[in-house]
């Protein structure tokens, strides 16, 4: 079939193979021109929780190419059916996997519910009888709802603040209007729904369900992501549902450290477009504002940089960024004073009309696509293409 972007408010119902893969080729080619550590001091055996799109993937991209690891991933991403494309994670992860194998590099995948405690078995056995140990874990599942394995009861997040209702300029990517936006300030339910399905206790049951399989090399690193930001961001991240949700992350790091032979850290990265940051209200057009000043300081950076900077200059360092928390951090570069007031500037005068001269709405609109495999250069989107893609997934 030809496929066609379908665009629905803040998502894209459906996925490009073809175009997906060429990101996945693209990642992989900015990852093979860096200089990055040597293999002996990178990670060998990797498992990427949540490892199809977004940060996750580039995690797993850095991981093979940047130092020669084998990876394992586990995802929950759709096929395709007669009617409809795969999902963009689906694409990526077949592609990943067929440019590793033609690389002779090992990656296998689990394709199902990282909450639940059968995949966790499944990936366990899957480590057991291809890799024996692995020695980093990225957590980097990002989900509005998460079904606890013990109970059985399903909870949603929320994207909401916390304590009064929250009113700021909002861009629609549709029609590209900036107007306003409220939102109504969390529940004390729906905080705590959001800190059971981002906080950190899924984290902590993966690296115990896997210390207790014996499949952990002593010493493991395991790194969870989050994001901070400023003072436009804040009120609807940091200190909203998200942000207590990521403030679980740190409290569960360090009990992962000091109760296990391991090194967990929460690490923080920038704002970047992905499926999940796109479903957050202010962000799209925060992300637009930041992406042209960013880029006029030859600052820009998507996943891919982000990853590369975040092994190198951290995980793998012998002296990381790390903050008063302990968290590694590569959100230097977003956060400095002097980048955060130029948006801050622009904020209050940006409008409809003059999105496109006060932000670069086109590139974000761009990297919103791209994160569907449209608008990727070299990708032939009038081509008749086979929606169904051949996989390994288990
Ligand atoms: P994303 O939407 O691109 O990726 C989410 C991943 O989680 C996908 O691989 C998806 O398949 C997987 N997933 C979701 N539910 C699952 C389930 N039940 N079982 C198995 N896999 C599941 O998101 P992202 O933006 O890359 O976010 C990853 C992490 O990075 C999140 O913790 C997010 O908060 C953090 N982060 C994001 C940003 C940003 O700007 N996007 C910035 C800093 C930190």
């Amino acid at each position: 079939m030809v496929i066609k972007p379908k665009v629905r408010g803040f998502i894209c119902t459906n996925a490009h193979p073809a175009g997906c893969a060429e990101n996945v080729r693209q990642q992989i080619e900015y990852i093979k021109g860096q200089t990055v550590g040597s293999e002996s001091t990178g990670p060998k055996n990797v498992l990427v929780i949540g490892g199809s799109t977004g940060y996750g993937l580039a995690s797993r991209i850095t991981a093979a190419y940047g130092y020669g690891a084998k990876t394992l991933s586990v995802f929950f991403e759709k096929p395709a059916t007669e009617k409809r494309t795969g999902s963009a994670g689906f694409y990526n992860s077949a592609a990943f996997e067929s440019f590793a194998r033609e690389d002779g590099l090992y990656a296998r995948s689990v394709n199902g519910d990282a909450f639940s405690n059968e995949i966790k078995s499944r990936v366990i056995d899957l480590i057991k009888a291809d890799l024996g140990k692995v020695d980093l874990v990225v957590y980097s599942l990002a989900s509005p709802r998460r079904t606890d394995p013990e109970t059985g009861e399903t909870y949603m997040s929320t994207l909401r603040p916390i304590g009064e209702s929250y009113t700021a300029k909002n861009l629609n990517t549709d029609t590209q209007v900036v107007g306003d936006i409220t939102v109504e300030p969390a529940s004390d339910e729906e905080i705590a729904n959001t800190v059971k399905v981002m906080g950190g206790e899924d984290w902590a049951l993966w690296m115990n369900a896997l210390n207790d399989a014996g499949v952990l090399e002593p010493g493991c690193k395991t790194v969870a992501y989050t994001y901070i930001g400023d003072k436009l961001t804040k009120p609807i991240y940091g200190h909203a549902t998200i942000g207590k949700a990521k403030e679980d992350l740190d409290v569960k790091a360090a009990e992962l450290s000091s109760s296990l032979d391991i090194d967990a850290r929460v690490s923080v990265l920038k704002a970047v477009v992905t499926q999940a940051s796109s479903a957050i209200p202010v962000m799209p057009l925060y992300l637009a504002i930041l992406f042209k000043e960013m880029k006029a300081a030859g600052t820009h950076e998507g996943c891919i940089e982000q990853l590369d900077r975040l092994f190198k200059e951290c995980i793998y360092s012998s002296s990381p960024r790390l903050d008063s928390d302990n968290r590694f951090r590569v959100d230097e570069l977003e956060l400095l004073p002097e980048m955060q007031a130029k948006v801050e500037k622009v904020w209050p005068i940006i409008s409809t009309e003059n999105l496109n001269d006060l932000s670069d709405f086109a590139a974000y609109q761009s990297e919103f696509l791209r994160l569907f495999g449209f608008a990727i250069e070299g990708v032939n989107y009038e081509e008749d293409i086979d929606t169904e893609v051949e996989n390994n997934f288990i």
